[in-house]
């Protein structure tokens, strides 16, 4: 691959460098709230970061912002740490803003002492109305000018629990009139009555995103806080934030702004992603259809196609949507690097070659990888019946079809050149059974004449008693839509054809494969073994070209 120049926000970085910033003190961060699971967009971000660490060798923290209880669990932080170490990146610490819900406290107590913050004692709907509009300015709440004392004195009885969800929330005093909507006296805390994951019952306020992330990335003294577009217009608060508590000791965080990623008929929004979990509409998170890490894990994506994909993509400041048929070339581009061959045959049709005499079969060399030679070759068995596919054979050839058909030649790959003789149907007229004779000569890399013989098209096979049956799921785009949720519901918009699942022959050397090993299943694509105890099964991660290209 073409290597990139630095990126805007390497650019940046190497700016404070030379400015003056030490270079040890760099430290990063990946933020992820545990309320779903990892998203072909946060991978981006992951990259990012995790990349940055290696690149300045400095330190990466795994941050999670588990500020909101009411939709966040345990099982989303095991599953975010597992997705991350997947990819085969590693953190420096494992952060939980939970962890400083005392030190933000404490803070906060020390805005109200300072002025800076007051207890506002309105319905969250009268807050709303007074935000103003963008082009209006909002109006100051009739608690603005609480004086300090009973400000400090109802926040404290909101921490003690001594108040219902709603009754009062503590705003940040910063100007009603901002053109920032944000700036306009901000929620710091709310009442909640919902047991933390992490802190269970001990906490009966929580802190807003915006006021914990920057004062969460100070605490652990991270220098360049990465996110999102989305937050650009949060920066103005996240440093008045900052100044509210100085003076600062050590390093002052800075917060830049990068594009999120958009995928073509794909979502990038866990809350999006958590509704087609909550409808079955997919079979959880790690539905191999979903865009999740885990998601993508199970259809057979690698690490390093999915990080590779990540640099291709960039980081830039431009808004787009990528062609999700990138992602599927970069799976294809590493698995062919990879991926052991081997033959399968997803819709079978029965050939038997007549004039084929060796009663035991024979065992061909079969090339383990063309594309590392290294790895030489193994036995695959032949012998004189075998299935192929049945979209291979064609009794009436329409114009333009060279495979197999009645008097038509076709090479099995890597045995021998076949011709069809006869044709056997079932009483419904359907072909179930196709009788040939093959050239003996023929065999590939025999060396003969004839094994150079050149026919106009090569067809997979497996050897009909040496196959073993295995069920293979082959998908469809999850979404019918280019931009899903753009238009109407998404709901509305999912493919109901997006799995389909058959009965395959495949080698009988494929029963001994590990969960997760992948495979190219000669002319079908790549395919992955599943972990399913009870069936041999392989999930289709990609095709072995764009089908998709017009
Ligand atoms: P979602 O909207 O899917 O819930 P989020 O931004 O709320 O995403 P977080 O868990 O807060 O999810 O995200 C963790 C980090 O990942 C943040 O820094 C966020 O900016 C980044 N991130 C999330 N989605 C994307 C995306 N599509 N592209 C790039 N970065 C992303
Ligand atoms: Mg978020």
């Amino acid at each position: 691959m073409k290597k990139k120049g630095p990126n805007f926000i390497e650019q940046i970085i190497e700016g404070d460098i030379i400015r003056g910033f030490d270079k040890n003190l760099l430290r990063f961060r990946f933020p992820p709230e545990p309320n779903g699971y990892l998203h072909i967009g946060h991978l981006k971000a992951i990259c990012l970061n995790f990349n940055l660490g290696k690149k300045y060798n400095s330190p990466v923290n795994l941050r999670f912002d588990d500020t909101n209880p009411e939709k966040e669990a345990k099982e989303y932080v095991d599953a975010i740490k597992e997705d991350i170490k997947w990819l085969g990146f590693k953190w420096d610490k494992e952060c939980y803003a939970s962890d400083y819900f005392e030190q933000l406290y404490g803070w906060a107590t020390f805005l109200i002492e300072k002025e800076m913050a007051y207890v506002d004692s309105q319905t969250s709907e009268e807050i709303a109305t007074q935000k103003g509009t963008p082009t209006t300015k909002g109006e100051p709440s009739p608690y603005r000018n609480r004086n300090k004392e009973e400000s400090l004195k109802i926040f404290k009885k909101m921490y003690d629990g001594d108040y219902k969800q709603g009754e009062h929330v503590l705003r940040a005093k910063i100007d009603m009139s901002s053109p920032n909507m944000l700036m306009r006296d901000p929620v710091l805390y709310r009442v909640m009555n919902i047991s933390h994951h992490r802190t269970g019952v001990d906490w009966k306020i929580y802190p807003m995103y915006d006021w914990t992330h920057g004062e969460s990335d100070y605490i652990e003294q991270v220098s360049h806080s990465l996110c999102t577009l989305e937050f650009e217009p949060h920066r103005e608060l996240y440093d008045w934030f900052l100044d509210a508590i100085s003076p600062l000791e050590g390093v002052r965080p800075k917060q830049r702004e990068f594009s999120r990623l958009n995928l073509s008929y794909t979502i990038t929004s866990k809350r999006k992603l958590a509704l087609l979990v909550e409808e079955n509409l997919v079979d959880g998170w790690d539905d191999p259809r979903m865009p999740t890490i885990s998601g993508l894990r199970k259809r057979g994506y690698t690490p390093e196609s999915l990080k590779n994909f990540a640099l291709t993509v960039g980081v830039s400041k431009r808004e787009n949507i990528i062609d999700v048929s990138l992602l599927e070339f970069c799976a294809r581009a590493h698995l062919n690097e990879v991926a052991p061959r081997a033959m399968a045959v997803i819709n079978p049709l029965k050939v038997k070659i007549i004039n084929y005499k060796k009663d035991e079969g024979e065992k061909l060399d079969f090339e383990i990888n063309p594309q590392n030679k290294a790895l030489g070759t193994r036995k695959i068995s032949f012998t004189d019946e075998i299935y192929i596919e049945s979209e291979d054979f064609q009794e009436g050839p329409e114009e333009g079809f060279f495979r197999l058909s009645p008097g038509q030649e076709v090479r099995l790959k890597n045995a021998y050149i076949i011709k069809a003789v006869k044709v056997i149907k079932d009483k419904d007229g359907n072909v179930n059974l196709v009788m040939c004779e093959y050239d003996e000569k023929s065999r590939s890399g025999s060396n003969t004449p004839e094994s150079n013989r050149k026919v106009k098209a090569t067809i997979h096979w497996v050897s009909s008693s040496q196959a073993v049956k295995a069920k293979v799921n082959v998908y469809d785009r999850l979404f019918k839509v280019e931009e899903p949720g753009k238009e109407i519901n998404i709901i509305d918009e999912v493919n109901e054809n997006s799995l389909e699942t058959k009965e395959a022959y495949v080698e009988g050397y494929l029963s001994d494969s590990l969960p997760g090993q992948q495979y190219q299943f000669q002319r079908l694509g790549y395919f992955v073994r599943t972990d399913n105890k009870k069936a041999l099964e392989f999930n289709k991660t990609v095709g072995l070209r764009d089908r998709w290209k017009k």
